[in-house]
C-alpha cells in the first residue's frame, strides 16, 4: 500500500472534476474513506489470512468490482434526495474512481504483490510497468522509523504533487468553461 494520507489526497484532487454547484463536507469525507477502504483487507492479513488469497491483501478489496460496488452503495444511501436526480451518474463515477485510484496506487508501488483489479473473474495479481511509489509496512510502529520519512518524501514527490497539479489543471479548465459559458449566454 501507500500511506492513506497519499490515497487521501489524490481522491480530494479527483473531486474537483465533479463541478457540482454545491458540494456538501459528506462528499469529501466519503471520497477520503473510499481511498482508504480498500485496507481493510490488512485485518484479515494481521489475523493469518494468506497475502494470496481472494480475501487476503490486495485482493477483492482492490478490485474493480468492488469499487463499483461501494460506489453504488454510496449514491444509493447518502445521495438518494431529489436534488441529486441530475448528478447521480457523476457521483458514481467519482466514488468509483477514488475508490479504484487506492489499487492503481499501490499497482504502482515497488513491494508486496500485485493488485487482484479483476476478482472475483480473475486471481491475476498486477502490477504496472512504471513503479516509483515506494511501499508503506503493514504494521504502524515499523512506519515511524527513518523509513517513514523516506516514504513520504516519495509519496509528496509521486503522488501528492502530481495530485495537486491535476487539482489545479481541473480548476483551470472548469474555469475557463465557466467564463465560456458566461461569454456565449451574454
Ligand atoms: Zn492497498
Amino acid at each position: 500500500m501507500a500511506t492513506p494520507i497519499a490515497h487521501v489526497v489524490v481522491a480530494v484532487a479527483l473531486g474537483n472534476a465533479l463541478n457540482l454547484p454545491k458540494v456538501p463536507l459528506r462528499l469529501w469525507l466519503l471520497g477520503a474513506a473510499c481511498a482508504v477502504v480498500p485496507d481493510v483487507d490488512v485485518l484479515g492479513f494481521w489475523a493469518g489470512v494468506p497475502y494470496d488469497a481472494w480475501y487476503g491483501h490486495r485482493g477483492l478489496t482492490h478490485s474493480l468490482a468492488f469499487a463499483g460496488a461501494v460506489s453504488l452503495l454510496i449514491v444509493a444511501t447518502a445521495f438518494r434526495g431529489e436534488r441529486w436526480a441530475n448528478h447521480r451518474h457523476r457521483l458514481l463515477a467519482y466514488f468509483f474512481t477514488a475508490t479504484a485510484s487506492h489499487a492503481v496506487l499501490d499497482a504502482m508501488t515497488n513491494g508486496g504483490l500485485g493488485v487482484a483489479f479483476f476478482l472475483p473473474f480473475n486471481t491475476t495479481r498486477y502490477f504496472f510497468p512504471f513503479r516509483p511509489i515506494e511501499v508503506s509496512p503493514l504494521s504502524v510502529p515499523a512506519f515511524f522509523t527513518a523509513r517513514g520519512l523516506e516514504i513520504l518524501w516519495n509519496e509528496l514527490v509521486w503522488i501528492c504533487l502530481p495530485a495537486l497539479l491535476l487539482a489545479v489543471l481541473i480548476l483551470f479548465a472548469r474555469q475557463r468553461r465557466a467564463v465560456g459559458n458566461s461569454a456565449a449566454t451574454s
